[in-house]
């Protein structure tokens, strides 16, 4: 669909394909429930209405990294299960719990936290304690584990905590066969005997991420935290493609040129002049620059289809703005230009960006900037 006439660039959020992700991961956790990973404004893909076409194609838990994240949706009017994992001391500890935000606790200064938020709330913490398997992130330390889990079973005992999750999370998932993955489950498998010996007896035990829920059937658990696969994108093009998967980009972005022009050879474009006109050229304004999230190193690289054929970014990305070269073609303002979306129209994905200027492609979706309108189809 084309961009609104009066849009300089817009993202396009094509809710369908996202419920259509929604179920085709469901389908490849079958023993599993679903949680729709919407942090970072849902990948920048807007986190309200994405987390509500997930839930309507059957993500029982949403999960969110900030608890602020977490509180957002619960005022957008989410009542589901919902849970956030990234908290720091003096964070919305009481407002979680008085939201029915699951918590998760990593270390015992956590969970003292989530005991004095459920006294103050006059209810039980919901806590999902976390190990580090081998990550090396947050999670407490295996020698740690015994003396949190007890600690929490005790809390629990108070009333004043109910331990409703055990979980971790991968380093490597993306690495087919990557012999991390492997130990990690050991390691959680041990962590959840010790967890049953401290009388823990949780509703969900969680270790997959989208490339874990695509490839490795035994980490499945009870529970799939699917994040950039439910955009359509996947987590490594070493894994496979969108389409191996029965998935399908959800973001379009597309921008409208600003002004087309004819230039003679041995003219400099952009700051520094890094590209110059190699013969008399017509030349694109592409209303979008890194203040948007288009990666500033992206010249000379980054692919954009202007008139049915790519063009590469000429000199560098500005803030606002960058160049391509149309050579021969003709073209006028307010011409589209398809950064990425789907492939299917026959326009660059955000993999190819990703391949483009050397990162993933979550880095490329999350970063498009709040100037874009995302339009949610
Ligand atoms: N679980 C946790 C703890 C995460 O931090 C993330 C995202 O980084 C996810 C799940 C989802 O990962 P992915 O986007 O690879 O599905």
């Amino acid at each position: 669909p084309s961009a609104p006439s009066s849009s300089r660039a817009h993202a396009e959020i094509d809710l369908a394909a996202l419920r259509s992700n929604v179920r085709a991961l469901r389908d490849r956790a079958p023993g599993a429930r679903l949680m729709a990973v919407v942090k970072s404004d849902g990948y920048g893909h807007g986190a309200v209405p994405c987390a509500r076409a997930a839930r309507e194609a059957g993500a029982a838990w949403l999960g969110t990294a900030t608890p602020e994240e977490a509180l957002a949706l619960r005022a957008a009017g989410d009542t589901g299960r919902l849970m956030c994992w990234l908290w720091t001391p003096g964070g919305p500890w009481q407002q979680a719990v008085e939201s029915d935000v699951d918590v998760s606790v990593s270390g015992m200064w956590a969970l003292r936290e989530a005991v004095a938020a459920a006294r103050a709330a006059g209810r039980p913490a919901r806590v999902h304690l976390k190990i580090d398997t081998g990550l090396g992130r947050n999670g407490c330390t295996p020698a740690d584990w015994p003396g949190l889990t007890a600690a929490a079973r005790a809390a629990e005992a108070e009333g004043l905590v109910k331990v409703t999750g055990l979980w971790s999370h991968f380093a490597c998932a993306d690495e087919p066969g990557h012999a991390s993955i492997a130990a990690q489950l050991e390691v959680f498998h041990e962590a959840l005997a010790v967890a049953a010996r401290a009388g823990l007896d949780p509703e969900v035990r969680h270790m997959a991420n989208s490339p874990a829920t695509l490839t490795v059937p035994e980490s499945h658990f009870d529970l799939v935290r699917t994040g950039i696969s439910m955009y359509g994108i996947s987590p490594s093009p070493e894994l496979g493609t969108p389409a191996d998967f029965g998935l399908r980009p959800v973001m379009t972005l597309t921008a409208r040129l600003a002004l087309v022009k004819r230039v003679p050879a041995g003219h400099g474009v952009s700051y520094g002049q890094h590209y110059v006109t190699p013969g008399e050229t017509t030349l694109g304004l592409v209303p979008v620059g890194y203040a948007d999230g288009i990666p500033r190193h992206a010249s000379g690289t980054g692919p954009v289809l202007v008139g049915g054929k790519w063009r590469t970014v000429a000199g560098r990305v500005a803030m606002d703005q960058f160049v391509v070269d149309l050579g021969g073609d003709s073209a006028e303002a307010g011409d589209e230009a398809v950064l990425f979306g789907p492939g299917d129209r026959g326009e660059p994905t955000a993999e190819d960006w990703a391949r483009a200027v050397g990162t993933i492609a979550y880095e490329i979706v999350t970063r498009i900037g709040v100037r874009v309108p995302r339009v949610h189809v």
